[in-house]
């Protein structure tokens, strides 16, 4: 019980995230979870936008998910049917760029517009920053058993370290570089090979960014395209600083940048999310690639959480969901477990028990490889990531070690 002549003093709230921590009534997650970001704005000031939790408790993700059921699904493939007929080819020509890496839902999408939809499409693969084996098996039964042309783009892997290791150490995010890749590459590459359709699957606002974003299939510019040098940061440092600080040259880090605006707009190029034309069921998904592109699970569980098939192809795709377990007390459980509410495959009971089971959990499968590959000592990052712990999400308990202070459970330290 507080009184109101002993005001407590609020713990800080780190990168700009809202001090009460509220969950949402129908899911598992939290209102901290950020919105998507522009990945090459991203610095350590960043103030991060998050999901919002309406009057009656419901985040904007199970409320996308409600509307989701509303949706005339034939009369969005029919348009989706108008904008493939427009692009189609018969000349042999690629029409449209389908970026991936072969997980679940690149093979979905590259299959379903082959040979479904009759399209030519052109896979582009910025490869995960550790390859898993069941990784790169997946990407090359996607290529030979789904039977499409490919361009993997291997980029300077001393860059790519040097940058992975910045975006740890300044922003805690190890898997900033991939991200970019996988952003920007389809987009670009589309630019120069004069492709003018690239389709991504699903809308990031699946997850919980603005509603908004929802109401078209397009995706905004401003994930892929830039129009000043000046304006990015990459791992947190400017570009001008990575020049002379870090000895890079532009050229090193040309294939980490977005698309300059100017290119795009000369192609015309069009970025749109196939989910947005077709019901993107994520378990339904994982079959169909299955059983068309030889996608094969991983026998085990994955850390943190409690699936098997999503995101499994990069080593350090674990740790990411550590760190935002760290930063935000949301970990690969919780979103997990969230989206699956929303498809209805289970309860929220039965997602708070995972939650509980697995949030958090640390990621020890590949954790020595990847410092191993960064060269930074084991400790050093642990010791890291106690300096982007917000106070106001974490406090020690009496034994000394961090918990939540409050969880989806109740059972957090001030719950
Ligand atoms: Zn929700």
């Amino acid at each position: 019980m507080e009184f109101e002549d002993s005001p407590k003093q609020k713990p800080e709230a780190f990168f700009g995230l809202p001090i009460d921590v509220r969950f949402c009534r129908r899911c598992v997650m939290s209102n901290q979870r950020p919105s998507s970001a522009v990945e090459f704005m991203h610095t350590r000031e960043s103030k991060k936008a998050t999901l919002a939790i309406d009057s009656e408790g419901v985040c904007d993700a199970c409320r996308v998910a409600e509307e989701k059921e509303k949706i005339d699904w034939n009369q969005r493939e029919e348009s989706l049917l108008r904008l493939l007929d427009q692009y189609r080819r018969s000349d042999g020509h690629y029409d449209c760029i389908v970026p991936g890496s072969g997980g679940k839902d690149s093979a979905y999408q590259a299959h379903i517009l082959k040979y479904k939809y009759g399209m030519n499409p052109l896979t582009v693969t910025w490869p995960p920053i550790l390859y898993t084996d069941y990784g790169y098996e997946n990407w090359i039964n996607w290529i030979d058993v789904g039977g499409f042309d490919n361009i993997s783009f291997r980029r300077s892997g001393k860059a790519m370290k040097l940058l992975t290791r910045l975006s740890i150490e300044n922003l805690f995010h190890p898997f900033q570089t991939f991200i970019l890749g996988q952003k920007n590459l389809g987009p670009k590459l589309a630019a120069k090979l004069g492709i003018p359709l690239v389709f991504y699957g699903e809308n990031e606002a699946e997850y919980g960014n603005p509603i908004a974003d929802t109401a078209t299939s397009l995706r905004s510019k401003s994930f892929h395209t830039y129009k000043s040098i000046d304006d990015i940061y990459l791992g947190g440092v400017s570009i001008s600083e990575l020049r002379t600080r870090y000895g890079l040259r532009l050229n090193d880090l040309t294939a980490f940048l977005p698309a300059e605006d100017t290119d795009l707009a000369k192609t015309n190029v069009q970025v749109h999310y196939l989910g947005y034309y077709l019901r993107w069921t994520p378990q339904e998904v994982y079959y169909y690639a299955v059983e068309n592109c030889g996608f094969k699970a991983r026998p085990f569980r994955t850390q943190g959480t409690y699936s098997k098939y999503n995101s499994i192809d990069d080593k350090i795709d674990d740790l990411h969901y550590w760190t935002t377990f760290v930063k935000f007390g949301i970990g690969r459980a919780t979103y997990d477990a969230s989206q699956e509410i929303r498809n209805r495959h289970l309860t929220r009971d039965e997602a708070v028990g995972l939650v509980s089971k697995f949030d958090g959990e640390f990621p020890d499968r590949y954790f020595r490889d990847i410092m191993q590959y960064l060269e930074m000592d084991c400790e050093r990052f642990m010791l890291l990531s106690d300096k982007f712990r917000s106070p106001h999400l974490w406090a020690k308990d009496t034994d000394g070690s961090w918990q939540l202070r409050h969880n989806v459970m109740g059972t957090g330290l001030d719950d």
